[in-house]
């Protein structure tokens, strides 16, 4: 803990030597080792992120762009994921991760050490046939989503959906800080989880994982996945926290009401 408490020293030193404007944590000659996340989610710079998203797997981003720079062990994570949960016809879709080097990218407060990822949630159209996402589209709690483009409704996939959870709270490629997404899909969520039977503990962990974060968009209409620093990561230069103004809603814990589950479980049946 002292060596951890020593970096944290070093590093707001070399802040302040840089000026506020130069304060990004980056590599230099008190600090060349540092590599990986390096600083804050908020406020961090990332050295040999990997890109995201370019090899023919069942996962694919919304928009070519350069945002596609992950911190390895997200860049596995999601591999991954998309390998277990993604199919041909709706494959994994990602929205932006970060910039080759991180730092500040336009409409995100975050996403700048290749720890942040926005995922777009799984669809199916209303005959129940999964579809590739189109976009970042606002589901409703009854889980129905219009698409503009395609004037059509979608329907919330809550199988995949889950499966999505289920494998991000539960891999070993990385260590799971948040996954964001509103407090009503979370329920939702949590109630498909528990009523087709899945295990108390993978229940427990996502119900911790999941959060709204306030005041940062309601998150109705993707995943927003932030893996943690483990203690390697932080001796590089990762650092875990908040920007002390966006934190999440208090925990809600999911109540069923007698009966409400039985509800719930036929909510999932198709009309
Ligand atoms: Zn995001």
């Amino acid at each position: 803990m002292a060596h951890v408490g020593t970096l944290h020293v070093g590093l707001a030193i070399a802040c302040t030597a840089l000026g506020s404007a130069g304060c990004i944590r980056a590599p230099n000659r008190i600090f060349p080792a540092l590599s990986g996340s390096i600083g804050l989610p908020h406020e961090g710079t990332l050295r040999g992120g990997v890109p995201v998203g370019d090899t023919p797997l069942p996962l694919a981003r919304l928009r070519d762009n350069d945002r596609r720079y992950a911190h390895p062990d997200l860049a596995r994570l999601l591999t991954g994921v998309a390998k277990s949960t993604g199919v041909a016809a709706s494959p994994l879709i990602i929205g932006d991760v970060a910039a080759p080097w991180g730092g500040e990218i336009s409409g995100h407060r975050s996403h700048r050490t290749g720890r942040d990822v926005d995922v777009l949630f799984y669809f199916r159209d209303l005959s129940g046939n999964p579809v590739r996402s189109p976009d970042f589209l606002v589901v409703a709690p009854d889980g129905l989503a219009w698409d503009k483009a395609g004037q059509r409704w979608l329907r919330f996939d809550d199988a995949r959906n889950w499966a999505f959870v289920r494998a991000v709270v539960t891999t070993r490629e990385a260590t799971i800080h948040w996954v964001f997404v509103h407090r009503a899909l979370r329920e939702r969520l949590l109630r498909y989880a528990s009523a087709v039977g899945e295990e108390p503990s993978v229940l427990y962990e996502a119900s911790e994982r999941m959060a709204q974060p306030m005041p940062s968009g309601p998150h109705d209409d993707h995943f927003h996945v932030r893996i943690g620093c483990t203690r390697e990561n932080a001796a590089q230069g990762c650092e875990n926290g908040w920007s002390g103004r966006v934190k999440p809603l208090s925990m809600t814990e999911v109540h069923f009401a007698p009966g409400e589950l039985r509800a719930a479980v036929l909510d999932l049946v198709d009309p």
